[in-house]
This record gives structure tokens, sequence and C-alpha cells, in this order.
């Protein structure tokens, strides 16, 4: 009985490539032989168990949004993490979103000094000239293989784009982190500019990831060999 659940088990992992605890679920359902009442797959027409169908379950009901697990695990100082899970739950108002809930806004962006756009997400954290540059900056220190970065990429895009950099073992887990602190710094040069009515500078961004990075460096949180 262990052998054929260790054999499962691993046809559940190398096959499927499921996470550990949705393979325990999988294989503690129970299954009594002998008795009248037969567990059906629902899932798949003639009510057997496949993988393709159980894959197809986890996929369409539990959506995820790329990057948001990865947070938890970067590093990250609190209030930086909630920012990003706030950011990737589209809990952050910029001003398309406040117009869109009716409040009167002359949106311009800060971050476009020869023609104002309006503000959105997409437009503060990547599309924008001071985001553009801030991404393109950091995207600089790695090179190689990695896919580029496309204008068009939403935020999740973004995060998902830059995890293939991760593959570079020396810079791994500084890699994992740099997206998060330019969003959030991207967002503390927006209110900023905002507050002090000036224009967003994304050398102030980039120094304050440099800052961050150097500093929790220093103290040991982020390690460049991980
Ligand atoms: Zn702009």
């Amino acid at each position: 009985m262990d052998g054929e659940r260790n054999e499962a088990e691993q046809q559940l992992h190398d096959q499927a490539g499921l996470p550990q605890q949705v393979i325990s679920q999988i294989l503690d359902t129970p299954v009594i032989a002998g008795e009248p009442d037969i567990p059906r797959w629902s899932l798949s027409r003639l009510g057997e168990f496949s993988l393709a169908t159980t894959w197809d379950t986890i996929r369409t009901h539990r959506p995820r949004i790329q990057g948001l697990e990865d947070i938890w695990r970067a590093g990250l100082t609190n209030s930086i993490a909630i920012f990003n899970w706030r950011l990737l739950s589209n809990r952050i108002p910029v001003d398309s979103k406040l117009q869109w809930r009716k409040i009167d806004l002359a949106s311009k962006c800060q971050c476009c000094p020869r023609s104002p756009n309006t503000e959105s997400l997409q437009h503060l954290f990547i599309q924008g000239r001071g985001a553009f540059c801030v991404w393109r900056e950091f995207d600089g220190w790695f090179g190689g293989s990695a896919p580029s970065l496309r204008i068009n990429d939403t935020i999740p895009d973004r995060l998902e784009v830059w995890s293939h950099r991760m593959q570079q073992d020396d810079r791994k887990h500084l890699c994992r982190v740099i997206p998060y602190l330019i969003l959030w710094y991207i967002w503390a040069e927006h209110n900023r500019s905002r507050h002090e009515q000036t224009q967003f500078k994304s050398y102030n961004v980039v120094w304050q990831v440099q800052m961050f990075i150097h500093n929790n460096m220093a103290n040991g949180t982020i390690k460049p060999k991980h």
C-alpha cells in the first residue's frame, strides 16, 4: 500500500508538478475497496481519475497572481511587502482609479516631463517615462539570455519576465528582491513629487533601491549568494 502511495506521489510530483500540499490532499481522499459507495472523479466524463483534469481544477479554481506568493519570501520589510501585495491586488489608488469612482481629479502624471499622461497603475509603474528609465537601469545589471522587458507588460507580466533573471545563480536572491523594491520606490517617488508638486525623478528611485540593497547587504538581510 505504501509503495503504491509513494509511486502515485512520485507521479503527481514528477509528471504533474503539483505542490506537495495538493498531492497530500489527493492521496488522503479515502478510497475503500469493496464498498458500494465509489468515489467518482467528477471532472472527467467517465469518472476516472486523470492528471489532466486535476491540473485543470487547480489551474482554474485557484487563480494566482504572479509574484503574490513570492512577496512574503523575498526578505522585504513589512511595509514594502504589504505595499506590493496591495499593488498586485489592485488596491493602490492612482488617479485613473479615483476617477472611475467619480472623484473629480485632473489626472496628470508627474513622471513624463514632456507630455504628461493620465495616471494609471500601468503608466506609473511600467509605461511612464520615469518607470521606464528605472526598469531599464536595473535591467542592465542582469545581462544574458533572459527575455526582454516589453512596454506593454502588465505589472504581473513584469514580475514574471523578471523571474527569469533569477537563473543567474550568483545574483538569485538580489534578483528576486529588486522588482519589489523598484515598485515600492516608484510609489515613494510618486508621492513625493505629488506632495511637493515637483517632477518625478527616476534617479531618486534608482538611488533608493541601490541604498536599500547596499544597507541590507551590509547587515546580511540580503545575501549575494543564496
Ligand atoms: Zn507619466
